[in-house]
């Protein structure tokens, strides 16, 4: 078997047979295949697509390419969730520790920044010293231990991903449901958990813009889950505006701590409340979704949610001090507030553009060797819906570059955009 005419044949629309993906990826992971290689497969699967077997093969090979946990031996039931990417997306920084804090073991492999939607693991890592590479043991030892663990694939887990996704961020290779479904699945099926709850985002600031793309990335991946023995649901959730007002890595840190002291934006407390009650039904502490959110909406009152978080980054080697003083993130050179040219209702904030500019003041990658500024993106002050006068405060821009800073202001301005008359407010959850 030869990887150029595995590429070949996808090319030309066959359907790759499970030795063939196999071969491929083992390949991909022992460096026999190189990233050239890997990226124009990446591309002929994006173009071309793959069937429900392929998809589910992919995924396999990918979670086989490192080590499977298996989590029964150390909690009795651990769940696990993943987003499928979007804008200002900081809900696993504020739900597993809820959910942790509420007696449910949560172990979680997250992602960095792809393309225009930002990573987990991106923003952990604006807490000095935080480690996203925790060996399987360690990642047992800690959920055993603390109940929580937030990292990123290591070698031994769920490799082929890492290296996939750090080419596909780059060579325009995100947009696509079986790379997306075999990215995701991959990791939660190495992780361990027994119950997974995957939130698929949609919408402009999402790889999935329409319902029935969602819908189907969805379905696929419960699917993939379900094959796998794992209890999986979906949920369908709003991407046409950012989520909460913080884009950009410690910015939106520093708006989950704030969500976890009880405060934080009203969309994205909401959403992180809908997740939690979900998560904690699955993991059968509670019956209801009901006393799901009771129990979350205590563990944040109570403050033990927010201890859960400052758990998690010391038990990960990460500068806890800054949970509790988060005016020690650093602060970028240049804060500039941007004021509103007119009075109106504000009919769209659009999620994409704010995206693929915080990527252009360096919040993420254009290059898969570039490093990431964990300190610049932007705070929107508004929501969907919301009435503006002429004048107020609309974003506000933290840059380290005065040039980066011009090139983004008209992009989002642009990105909003006004109505005369009301305009509803975007649902948070279609489904
Ligand atoms: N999240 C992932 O882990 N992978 C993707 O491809 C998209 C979102």
């Amino acid at each position: 078997m030869r990887a150029v005419d595995i590429i070949i044949k996808k090319r030309e629309k066959g359907e790759l047979s499970r030795e063939e993906i196999k071969f491929f990826i083992e390949g991909f992971v022992s460096g026999e295949v190189p990233d050239y290689q890997a990226s124009a497969f990446a591309m002929a699967v994006l173009l071309n697509g793959m069937t429900a077997r392929e998809t589910t093969d992919l995924t396999l090979s990918m979670a086989h390419s490192g080590q499977l946990l298996d989590l029964r031996d150390v909690v009795d039931l651990a769940v696990d969730k993943h987003s499928s990417g979007g804008v200002g997306d900081k809900t696993s920084i504020a739900v597993l520790p809820i959910v942790a804090a509420c007696g449910l073991p949560v172990g979680k492999m997250s992602g960095r920044g792809l393309g225009f939607s930002g990573g987990t693991l991106d923003k952990l890592e604006s807490f000095p010293g935080y480690r996203v590479d925790l060996t399987t043991e360690e990642f047992k030892q800690q959920l055993k231990e603390k109940g929580i663990v937030l990292t990123g694939q290591s070698l031994d887990l769920a490799p082929a991903d890492g290296k996939l996704y750090a080419l596909r961020d780059v060579t325009g290779t995100v947009q696509s449901i079986p790379l997306i479904a075999s990215s995701i699945m991959c990791k939660k099926l190495a992780a361990g958990a027994q119950a997974i709850l995957l939130d698929v985002k949609t919408g402009n600031g999402a790889f999935m813009e329409t319902l029935d793309e969602a819908r189907e990335l969805a379905r696929l991946m419960v699917d993939i889950g379900k094959l796998a023995g794992r209890e999986v649901i979906a949920l369908l959730s709003d991407m046409n505006q950012p989520l909460g007002y913080a884009v950009g890595n410690s910015l939106e840190v520093i708006e989950a701590i704030e969500t976890l002291k009880g405060k934080g934006p009203e969309d994205f407390r909401e959403h992180c409340l809908h997740v939690c009650e979900n998560l904690l039904v699955l993991g059968k502490r509670v019956k209801e979704l009901s006393e799901g959110r009771a129990l979350a909406e205590k563990a944040i009152a109570d403050g033990l949610a927010l201890e859960k978080l400052r758990i998690l980054v010391q038990a990960q080697g990460g500068d806890v001090s800054f949970v509790d003083d988060t005016s020690k993130f650093p602060r970028a050179e240049y804060v500039e507030m941007v004021e509103s040219p007119r009075e109106g209702y504000l009919a769209q904030i659009l999620a994409r553009p704010v995206g693929e500019a915080s990527v252009t003041l360096g919040a993420g990658r254009a290059k898969k060797s570039d490093a990431v500024d964990h300190a610049v993106g932007f705070i929107i002050h508004h929501k969907v819906g919301d009435k503006v006068g002429k004048g107020d405060a609309l974003f506000t821009i933290h840059a380290n570059d005065a040039a980066k800073l011009a090139e983004v202001r008209d992009v989002v301005l642009a990105a909003h955009v006004f109505s005369d008359s009301p305009v509803e407010r975007l649902a948070l959850f279609y489904e």
